[in-house]
């Protein structure tokens, strides 16, 4: 495991900042065991303190691997301020940028993304559950949607379960769909406006019809 390498290597494309935050302190920055790391503000890293050594390596990580993507020219989502659209812009971010996350850590930087593959299972267990509290939440259903197709594209295994979960609404399974579709082709070296205008595709496909303009960073 090479994190200093990933770390130096991050640091020469952008300034981070990586800061360990205490289990009492995490809620107010979004953290939990079950989702123990983030990015905020583009170059601020957050990982809870509070879990075993090697799991706090590979969730920090996770996260300089979002902002490695991001700075190869992948398009990444900040928070708008406006739930639910933010989580839907939230999964969006994930379902562009995991499967080129988890390839470098993997092959470059000889990082294990067990851990990260863990969580995103474990969080099937629950998905049901979710998708029938918000039924009537039709970006949470997306969002459930794009979570589903992030997990189809990483775990080979899961591909027939992610399937018949995304078959149990139709707002999740337009979501799923529309991801194979249109996000599918996108790459981190993909010109700008491409990804801008397959991000529109997949937006409009699901009646998103506003200007989607504001979103792009
Ligand atoms: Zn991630």
């Amino acid at each position: 495991m090479s994190i200093e390498i990933l770390r130096t290597e991050v640091k020469r494309l952008c300034q981070v900042e990586i800061k360990y935050i205490a289990l009492e302190d995490a809620p107010r920055y979004h953290l939990s065991v079950e989702s123990p790391a983030n990015v905020r503000n583009g170059n601020e890293v957050y990982v809870i303190d509070c879990i075993p050594e090697e799991e706090k390596l590979q969730a920090e990580a996770h996260e300089l691997g979002h902002i490695f993507i991001r700075e190869m020219g992948l398009i990444s989502f900040q928070p708008k301020g406006s739930e639910p659209f933010d989580f839907l812009l939230l999964e969006l971010n994930n379902a562009l940028s995991h499967r080129f996350v988890i390839e470098i850590l993997s092959s470059r930087f000889y990082i294990s993304n067990a851990f990260h593959l863990k969580l995103r299972t474990e969080s099937l267990e629950s998905i049901v559950q979710d998708i029938n509290d918000f039924k009537e939440e039709v970006e949470l259903l997306h969002a459930f949607g794009l979570r589903l197709y992030d997990i189809y594209k990483m775990i080979a295994d899961l591909k027939n379960e992610v399937e018949r979960l995304a078959g149990i609404n139709d707002g999740v399974n337009a979501s799923f769909s529309a991801a194979k579709t249109y996000l599918e082709p996108l790459q981190p070296e993909t010109p700008k406006k491409e990804q801008e205008s397959a991000i529109n595709s997949y937006l409009n496909y699901l009646g998103y019809n506003k200007d989607m303009n504001d979103i792009f960073m």
